[in-house]
């Protein structure tokens, strides 16, 4: 079945035809290291994730590569303020390489709580310092830099489809404003390579052709994918946010080096957002990270299941409600598939589950489309007509790309002073005593657990 996919490059829905057949190559940009990331960002990664996953489900080898910023993102798109990795550091007082380490750490803890598979390759910025310079050398001879006072800068004029992922005007994005450009000839050059300030001194800094200094934020990307996967990329992921400035300039970078497009496609997922339809701030009291959630006892794949109940390229409305709920959603989708499970121990593929499998990758094939996906899940699992077997078959198919662990019994930790509850509860009603039965009970319920009298003593479960 041909799968079709948005491309932000045509904006236009595309039959998907890798360079090579059967094999993909994705890359994605991955996190700036010097703070935890946003939920919001981290929506970013659950829908790559999702489009690994349905590559892999419709028959690809994924080949995939995340890139890690621990060096040269300014404050400003403007190639202007401080590294975020050196300030980050200032504020932490401890050195940009821990910075860097300690917010890694956080990051892949928390993809792994979401269920995102960890790209086999990762690529950090400080390890490819010199294919930066030599990529940034290639992009000189050619003819698409020139030097001011603070950086080698990409001349964008010399691109003549500079923009066009982003639909720019470049024309007019050249001509005035000239006291924001301060020494660039136009607002969309962009910094290849940034000159250590004079009177400070960097922790990450490197020698080049040019002087010391550090590499932008854009070129990492470029080096990343022209190292790890050649001259050919098939897919790009990120967020929207990075359509104007930081893709548009990888796709310049790529030309410029190679003289031809790299990348095929561009995907870009949209935001979430409060339910007043404004961005989500931790200023405005939304819980913004992963770890808010966490540590209120919420699963974090109700995080996921909530990203997945809409499309990616339209808003996404996100709240601890919103949360709250997709919990309670998962929990009875999930309940419902143990229950398959006990009728059921072997998943069973038939005529009829073929039929049904191909209704979800109409949708899934069909640019992503995980909500219908779900409902699809939700009537197989609800149609009389489908043993328990053959439900349990399509469940386990859907959730090779949901990744929501679905029939995964929870292991629930039940304290110590519960289980003596039980157990003084047990001898009260060998010897009859009905009524301190019930009393401990109840103080069994306030602990936040049900007893429930089996033909073997009793069993304990999370209220
Ligand atoms: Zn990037």
């Amino acid at each position: 079945m041909d799968l079709f996919l948005y491309n932000t490059l045509t904006r236009q829905k595309e039959k998907f035809e890798p360079y090579h057949e059967n094999e993909v190559k994705m890359y994605t940009c991955g996190p700036t290291v010097y703070w935890t990331q946003h939920i919001g960002n981290m929506f970013a990664y659950i829908c790559a994730d999702v489009f690994k996953r349905t590559l892999t489900f419709a028959g690809y080898h994924v080949n995939h590569v995340m890139g890690i910023t621990d060096v040269g993102h300014l404050v400003s798109d403007d190639d202007t303020g401080e590294d975020k990795m050196e300030k980050g550091a200032r504020n932490e007082g401890i050195s940009a390489w821990d910075l860097a380490k300690k917010y890694t750490d956080q990051f892949f803890a928390d993809t792994k709580s979401l269920n995102i598979i960890k790209p086999p390759i990762t690529c950090k910025a400080t390890d490819y310092i010199q294919e930066q310079i030599d990529a940034v050398k290639t992009l000189e001879e050619k003819g698409f830099t020139y030097k001011t006072s603070d950086g080698i800068y990409f001349d964008s004029i010399k691109d003549p489809t500079y923009g066009e992922l982003a639909k720019l005007d470049i024309e007019g994005l050249c001509a005035g404003e000239r006291v924001e450009m301060a020494e660039k000839k136009c607002k969309t050059d962009f910094a290849l390579w940034k000159f250590s300030p004079k009177n400070e001194q960097r922790q990450m800094e490197w020698d080049s052709p040019w002087g010391v200094g550090f590499p932008g934020w854009h070129i990492e990307c470029s080096s990343f994918c022209l190292s790890q996967f050649g001259e050919q990329v098939d897919i790009h992921t990120g967020g929207i946010d990075h359509i104007p400035v930081h893709h548009t300039n990888e796709i310049a970078q790529n030309k410029g080096i190679t003289g031809h497009r790299v990348v095929k496609y561009w995907l870009h997922n949209n935001f979430l957002v409060r339910a007043d339809g404004k961005k989500l701030s931790k200023s405005s009291g939304d819980k913004v990270f992963l770890q808010d959630y966490i540590e209120k006892g919420y699963d974090p794949l109700a995080v996921r299941y909530l990203a997945l109940t809409a499309h990616y390229r339209t808003p996404i409305k996100f709240s601890e409600d919103l949360v709250k709920m997709a919990q309670t959603a998962l929990e009875r989708l999930n309940e419902k598939v143990v229950g398959l499970k006990k009728d059921a121990p072997a998943p069973t593929k038939t005529k009829e589950t073929n039929k049904w499998l191909d209704e979800l990758k109409t949708v899934l094939f069909d640019d992503f489309n995980t909500a219908q996906a779900m409902t699809v899940l939700r009537d197989a699992i609800n149609d009389s007509s489908l043993s328990s077997e053959e439900k349990l078959y399509i469940t386990y198919e859907a959730d090779r790309v949901f990744g929501l662990d679905l029939g995964k019994e929870k292991t629930i930790e039940i304290p110590e002073k519960v289980k003596m509850m039980a157990g003084q509860r047990l001898i009260a009603r060998q010897q009859q005593n009905w009524a301190l039965s019930d009393i401990i009970r109840d103080q069994i319920d306030e602990a936040g657990f049900v007893i429930k009298d089996t033909a073997n003593g009793y069993e304990l479960k999370e209220k």
